[in-house]
């Protein structure tokens, strides 16, 4: 059987990683335009932490979103548990505090159900960084260092898929294929000609500042999270916006509220400045098989796109998903066969 994954980002790599686990002698080839630096995926704080809103086409009671966190979560302690040497998976325990002067929008049901430890800041707690905060909660979470987490996926997958670097224009190009995967974030936009892919654009100072051991969430998108070499200063959110070049305006206002936020990030040293675009969807994820009918043929497209600012938390849980979704078609397939003899 021959699968092709299109996309290698986070979820394309995990999807491959996925198969291989599931499927030890699968034929799977990666088909992508992008690799590791130059995906979104690369560039993210990579924070476990999904946002209210997030939610997965069809999924009405809200379970399929909690299975994907909980694997998600499962996954990544797993591999945390392993052997293998934090600098190479990219994954460590963190723990800090989001702070919020409006509204108390720093409780999070989905994340507290599944992390060890989510509660209110205490008062002391609330002064621990200048502002007026009156509302705050502190929890224990894990940082997936992208840049990390998605070399070890690529290492945990080279020598056993096969690798093109190609953009697809049309699904009808991988017919040889028995199942495609479509991981391909914002790229579906174009490619499944779909108008509810949105990017939401995301500016990023990477500094290094290793005295810096917690996470810290403030008014107007502002986040301070460690990773393995670097801490990400965040952010902006903008709607609709495909700007991939830095914003001085952006720069001076995310440094603003950052070293308001901790004045001693004034003493780190600029790494990069960086500029993703979050593949959001309207009307949540994207995550079903699809059959395109080409001629005679008929294409298996199992879609898994449209994580916006999540991708990283809900990766293992969706891909998993994904794969399952192949393994009940196949099924149905197979039966169908055997009625028939
Ligand atoms: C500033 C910022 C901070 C973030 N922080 C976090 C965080 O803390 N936690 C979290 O969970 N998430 C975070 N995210 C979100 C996360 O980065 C995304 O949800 C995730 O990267 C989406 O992964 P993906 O694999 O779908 O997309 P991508 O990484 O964009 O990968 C898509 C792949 O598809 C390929 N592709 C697209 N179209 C085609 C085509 N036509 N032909 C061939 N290949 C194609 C691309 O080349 C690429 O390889 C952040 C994002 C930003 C921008």
């Amino acid at each position: 059987m021959k699968f092709c994954v299109v996309g290698s980002g986070i979820i394309g790599l995990s999807t491959a990683s996925e198969l291989l686990a599931q499927y030890p002698s699968a034929d799977v080839t990666i088909v992508s335009d992008k690799f590791g630096e130059d995906t979104t995926s690369n560039g993210a704080a990579g924070i476990f932490r999904p946002g209210g809103g997030f939610s997965v086409v069809g999924d009405t009671t809200g379970a399929i979103r909690k299975t994907w966190l909980k694997d998600s979560w499962d996954y990544y302690n797993a591999v945390c548990a392993s052997s293998e040497a934090p600098s190479l998976h990219g994954i460590k325990s963190v723990s800090g505090y989001m702070f919020s002067s409006e509204s108390d929008l720093t409780k999070n049901d989905l994340l507290s159900d599944v992390v060890p430890t989510y509660r209110s800041a205490t008062e002391d707690e609330l002064k621990i960084c200048p502002g007026d905060w009156k509302y705050g909660s502190y929890f224990l979470t894990l940082v997936v260092d992208s840049q990390f987490h998605l070399k070890y996926l690529r290492a945990k997958i080279d020598g056993r898929v096969k690798i093109y670097q190609t953009k697809l224009n049309n699904f009808k190009e991988l017919g040889k294929y028995d199942y495609i995967f479509n991981c391909t974030g914002l790229g579906s936009k174009w490619l499944c000609a779909d108008d509810k892919v949105v990017p939401i654009r995301g500016q990023v100072y990477k500094v290094k500042a290793p005295w810096i051991k917690m996470f810290f969430y403030s008014n107007s998108d502002t986040y301070i999270i460690p990773g393995m070499n670097t801490v990400t200063l965040g952010g902006t959110r903008q709607f609709d916006n495909y700007n991939l070049q830095v914003d001085p305006h952006d720069s001076a206002g995310i440094w603003e509220r950052a070293t308001q936020l901790l004045p001693n990030l004034k003493r780190s040293d600029i790494v990069r400045e960086w500029v993703g675009l979050r593949p959001y969807r309207d009307g949540g994820v994207r995550s079903e098989l699809e059959i395109i009918k080409d001629g005679s043929k008929q294409l298996k497209v199992i879609h898994n796109y449209g994580h916006g600012g999540y991708g990283v938390t809900f990766a293992p849980g969706s891909c998993k998903y994904s794969v399952k979704t192949f393994t009940e078609s196949h099924r149905g397939i197979w039966k169908l066969w055997r009625s028939k003899i």
